[in-house]
């Protein structure tokens, strides 16, 4: 994945302290600790904001320390290019059905920080909050990727900011207000099940995005296969495995690490968005 030097966005809101030097020695001992909380919380990704939060889209605004608006490292830099392509992407394809897309701010935050669906913490993972339209990413969680998870690569990083860009495009199609709303009224078992489909979507949307960066990323067949290979390290079956051995269907919320790849791979091989119905299907 060739991204040096490229074209970044304007749509990053940097909340880290000391310009973006992160936590010194970071997660260290408590990786174990870090592991089991992003299992379990980068698999609910959408769960906390059910109880409120704005699901919608309404803008909530909140202050913070103005930005400079400089790129402060290569990490930031790194998020920023993927950022600008996912703009780039999804501007096109909003434009080609005559919508207008408007696009994400992508908050980077060490420790804990404040969002509109509430506080957003590092051991969450990164997520998209609807409420106020961002996306939030503490770049540790790349660390707790590479070294825990053992999800190599950038481009492993890049699907993961897709992935959440893709939760924002679902915002704007009005469907994850639909789906948020439908989810209050039915079973845990069927809030799940839902979940997934929403989850299963966006990992099809990034497979589109992926698509549409090809050239421009230089992207290799080695760096799909990374963002695959993350799919499948964070399948709700190899998360579960890897926390307690046990795996339980009705408790998942993103899918399998075999659905999380083969949405992807639908994504990515029609680069097609309506491919990415994961609603109306029975072969999820
Ligand atoms: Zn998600």
């Amino acid at each position: 994945m060739k991204w040096r030097g490229k074209r970044t966005s304007g749509n990053i809101q940097d909340r880290r302290r000391g310009g973006g030097m992160g936590r010194a020695g970071g997660i260290g001992g408590l990786g174990m600790i870090v592991v089991i909380l992003v299992g379990l919380f980068f698999g609910v990704d959408l769960t906390p904001f059910l109880g409120g939060g704005g699901v919608g889209g309404n803008q909530v605004t909140t202050s913070q320390s103005a930005d400079s608006g400089q790129i402060d490292d290569e990490a930031e830099e790194f998020v920023s290019v993927v950022l600008r392509q996912t703009e780039e992407v999804w501007t096109d394809i909003f434009a080609a059905s005559g919508y207008q897309y408007e696009e994400p701010t992508l908050v980077l935050f060490t420790g804990a920080t404040s969002s509109a669906c509430g506080a957003a913490q590092s051991a969450m993972g990164p997520f998209y909050c609807p409420g106020d339209r961002q996306v939030y990413l503490d770049m540790d969680f790349f660390r707790v990727m590479e070294q825990e998870l053992g999800a190599q690569g950038d481009f492993a990083k890049a699907y993961v900011v897709a992935h959440e860009v893709g939760h924002h495009v679902q915002n704007l199609t009005g469907l994850l207000g639909e789906v948020n709303q439908m989810r209050r009224s039915v079973s845990q078992a069927e809030s799940n099940a839902l979940s997934v489909r929403v989850e299963l979507q966006a990992d099809c949307y990034s497979g589109v995005w992926a698509r549409h960066v090809v050239d421009d990323f230089q992207l290799t067949e080695e760096d799909i296969r990374s963002a695959l290979d993350t799919a499948a390290r964070i399948g709700d079956d190899a998360l579960q495995r890897s926390m307690n051995g046990v795996v339980v269907p009705d408790s998942f919320t993103h899918g399998t690490s075999e659905q999380r790849q083969r949405w992807f791979d639908t994504g990515f091989r029609t680069g097609d968005e309506d491919q990415c119905d994961t609603f109306s299907t029975n072969q999820l």
